[in-house]
């Protein structure tokens, strides 16, 4: 079996389709080992704190962890779908004056 050469740009390739990250599937270990993406996705960032975050920085050329906007400590990842959060914590997200979506406040807002 030929090596391809893992880069940027072949993730890019493969998570995204018309400028949206197509995940469905490929954020299982499994397939990122069979096609050998797994170490190369590993080692990309040293301040990433999961693959799917990797993989979404990847695609959208964040080169550098976001941080919170209230604290400056790095912001949270929300998922590859929403990408990061504007702060770390619900304790920042309350200095914001954002309400937080819980299900209190749900029922409150009804
Ligand atoms: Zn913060």
């Amino acid at each position: 079996m030929k090596k391809q050469v893992i880069t940027d740009d072949v993730i890019r390739q493969v998570y995204l389709k018309h400028s949206r990250i197509d995940y469905e599937r490929k954020l299982k270990t499994s397939y990122l080992v069979k096609h050998g993406y797994y170490d190369y996705l590993k080692n990309r960032f040293d301040d990433s704190s999961s693959i799917a975050e990797t993989i979404y920085r990847i695609c959208y050329k964040i080169k550098k962890h976001p941080v919170c906007g209230v604290c400056g400590k790095p912001a949270r990842f929300i998922n590859i779908k929403k990408g990061f959060d504007t702060v770390c914590s619900n304790e920042c997200k309350r200095e914001t004056g954002i309400p937080e979506i819980t299900l209190d406040y749900i029922k409150l807002s009804v």
